[in-house]
């Protein structure tokens, strides 16, 4: 017991009265009185108001002696300030509190969260794995805690190939306590395919990383479906201008040069006066017509686009000028027997075709469309409805 500051003989012989404030003081009395009603140790906690100190918490033990009449002859009692070791058990308790609510909360939020959420230790293995993280990925909580990281979701890229450990971005935030923004990346799923993500990775203070991602697969479909469309011309489905263009050259790009390539440009014979008499809608439908039939006797590697209008553009890869006549030829048959103007009762359109190679020096497309687009002027003169190859290029 902290001694109160008031000299001990002030306290020897003293009653509570004369020491304590009445209330207090007949406390002490009733506490001695059940000691020697019951004549039995007793152990009680109390607080008590100690002149020049203020209040305190004591652990008190009454414990009477017996003298030699079999009567109770002393009361001895203890009592130890408890009022630290309360208030340290107290905020123990209020931190262990605090703790296990945080704790709960971080449950909360890994289970509810729409990310998949994980945690490596240093040596890379999961430790924590969230419901988010196995509806994407497909491997559940038991199956990837204690596994590596890198071995099972960043083994492999998407080809195929090998990713090295020291590529995969879990493996450098642990190892350089880096953190790595948002960035795009894959991880492996259960059954092998790649899942396109958006991932970010932080080190955690005592080592290993928490890794942070979405599933990106349907803005990445959704991607390609906008490229796709921002190539393609709405009208007939094939490669617009632009597309034509980028495409054409890629395929000039990558030419062996032994292979000849050509290319055929055309465009549909008094085209506005269907337009006039049929309507604008029926001269869209022929418009269709005619890329089908162009997309059905193309091959594989050929390349057609629609550059404008009603005027169309081809490249041939691995083609004579002769063979692209052929084509041509089965082309503007194809229009004029298949190709019906809805609404004319059976009349079919016809196209005109002026055909060009690509000469062996040329790295762009433009000298040959010239060519072609000068042939094609020539069917047009020539009566339309026909076929017309362009004279080979003037050699430099
Ligand atoms: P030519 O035989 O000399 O080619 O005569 P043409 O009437 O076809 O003349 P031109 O090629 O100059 O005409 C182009 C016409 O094509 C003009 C326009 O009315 C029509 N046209 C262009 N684009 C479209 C389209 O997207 N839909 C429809 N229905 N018509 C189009
Ligand atoms: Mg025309
Ligand atoms: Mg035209």
């Amino acid at each position: 017991m902290r001694t109160p500051a008031r000299p001990p003989e002030v306290w020897e012989g003293a009653r509570p009265r004369e020491l304590f404030a009445p209330e207090q003081a007949a406390h002490f009395e009733a506490m001695y009185r059940r000691c020697l009603q019951e004549g039995k140790t007793l152990r009680y906690e109390e607080r008590l108001e100690i002149p020049n100190v203020g209040c305190r918490q004591f652990q008190t033990t009454l414990t009477p002696i017996d003298g030699e009449a079999g009567r109770i002859e002393l009361i001895v009692g203890v009592a130890v300030d408890v009022t630290e070791r309360n208030r340290l058990l107290r905020a123990a308790e209020e931190q262990w509190q605090l703790a296990e609510q945080r704790a709960r909360t971080i449950e909360v939020l890994l289970e509810s969260a729409g990310e998949g959420i994980f945690a490596v230790d240093p040596q890379e293995n999961v430790v924590l794995w969230n419901p988010a993280a196995e509806r994407i990925l497909g491997y559940t909580a038991e199956e990837m805690r204690g596994r590596c990281a890198y071995e099972v979701l960043h083994a492999r890229y998407p080809d195929g190939t090998v990713m090295p450990r020291e590529a995969c971005l879990i493996h450098q935030s642990v190892h350089e306590r880096r953190s790595f923004p948002p960035g795009e990346d894959y991880f492996l799923h259960r059954d092998g395919h790649a899942v396109p993500i958006r991932l970010t990775v932080s080190p955690l203070p005592d080592g290993g990383a928490v890794v942070i991602f979405t599933d990106i697969t349907t803005l990445k479909q959704m991607e390609a479906e906008l490229r796709r469309q921002a190539g393609t011309d709405s009208l007939t489905g094939l490669a617009n201008r632009r597309a034509f263009f980028t495409a054409g050259e890629r395929l000039l790009a990558e030419r062996d040069p032994a292979w000849p390539i050509a290319v055929l440009m055309f465009d549909l014979d008094h085209f506005k006066q269907v337009n006039d008499r049929y309507g604008h809608a029926a001269g869209d439908q022929v418009l269709r017509s005619v890329a089908a039939i162009l997309s059905e006797t193309l091959r594989e590697q050929d390349l057609a686009g629609r550059l404008g209008g009603e005027e169309f553009a081809v490249v041939l890869p691995h083609t004579t000028v002769a063979g692209a006549r052929q084509l041509a030829e089965r082309l503007r048959q194809s229009a004029a027997e298949r190709v019906r103007i809805p609404g004319s009762g059976g009349e079919t359109v016809t196209i005109s075709v002026g055909v060009a190679a690509v000469a062996p020096g040329e790295t762009t497309l433009d000298p040959a469309l010239s060519r072609a687009d000068a042939a094609l002027y020539a069917a047009k003169e020539g009566g339309r409805n026909r076929v017309v190859v362009a004279p080979e290029a003037r050699r430099e």
